[in-house]
């Protein structure tokens, strides 16, 4: 590798601190913004996604924890797995793992496609190499499961509607919710074939109930506050009533917020 894509890469990540045990990684240089979450624990640490899988998440994340590391993602799409290449250790929802498994419904000319828009990528680098993912999980997980990394617990919630096997992850003596594709301003996706608009409401109202002091996305600005979860729930509700609230109805602008279904 020249110096000059060393330097390139040396800048890829953003790395911020919610708390002494708790990190943010994101990819500002990709329009989606993607977040990813590191959690310490006292015996293992947990990465909630992996990120687009561009530069070597790794290798930032070994700088933050000597500990063992889970990787969990959200959802099995493209810019939530990329890193998973560099964790053995992963988990994914048994609603996904045929995903992990040839059978995702999008084409790696698509998904290269959407890795290259709107993204400054490092320099020398070839998209043709770009892979989605694949691979067995260490454990396959499921709605009410609970990841214990030592002195910290993290519920897994299934929360279906932007994907299948969807799942937010909740920290409860932290209030911390890790609220994954399902809550991030800017346009939520609810279009493609393989979402359900119905249980996308159904995660909503679930969530809705929990006792959330921060709200941590997978996606866009990191100012967002656990209100916006009710906003959205009654958005979708009144869609629901309106008879909008399925594929095809269009794309609906709540100011902060938007929903393409
Ligand atoms: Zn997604
Ligand atoms: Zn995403």
């Amino acid at each position: 590798m020249s110096d000059k894509m060393s330097d390139k890469m040396s800048d890829w990540f953003t790395i911020e601190q919610i708390d002494s045990e708790t990190y943010i990684i994101s990819e500002y240089r990709h329009w989606e913004e993607t977040h990813c979450y590191l959690l310490n624990g006292s015996e293992r640490s947990l990465l909630i996604d992996t990120g687009l899988g561009i530069c070597n998440i790794y290798e930032e994340v070994a700088k933050l924890t000597d500990k063992p590391i889970t990787a969990i993602a959200t959802h099995i799409h493209w810019d939530h797995i990329g890193g998973h290449k560099y964790f053995q250790d992963f988990y994914a929802h048994r609603d996904e793992i045929n995903w992990l498994n040839g059978e995702f419904p999008l084409s790696m000319e698509i998904i290269r496609g959407m890795v290259v828009d709107r993204c400054d990528l490092p320099t020398g680098y070839d998209v043709n190499t770009y892979d989605f993912f694949q691979g067995m999980p260490s454990k396959i997980i499921k709605d009410g499961d609970s990841i214990d990394i030592g002195g910290r617990i993290v519920k897994v919630l299934h929360t279906p509607g932007h994907s299948p096997g969807h799942m937010c992850f909740f920290e409860e003596e932290r209030g911390y919710l890790f609220t994954g594709d399902l809550v991030y301003k800017d346009t939520l996706l609810a279009y493609y074939p393989s979402t359900d608009p119905m249980a996308y409401l159904v995660s909503l109202e679930r969530i809705a109930e929990l006792p959330v002091k921060c709200v941590f996305p997978a996606h866009h600005t990191l100012d967002i506050q656990p209100e916006i979860i009710c906003r959205m729930r009654d958005e979708f509700r009144k869609l629901k009533d309106a008879g909008k609230l399925h594929h095809g109805s269009g794309t609906f602008d709540y100011g902060d917020w938007s929903v393409w279904l």
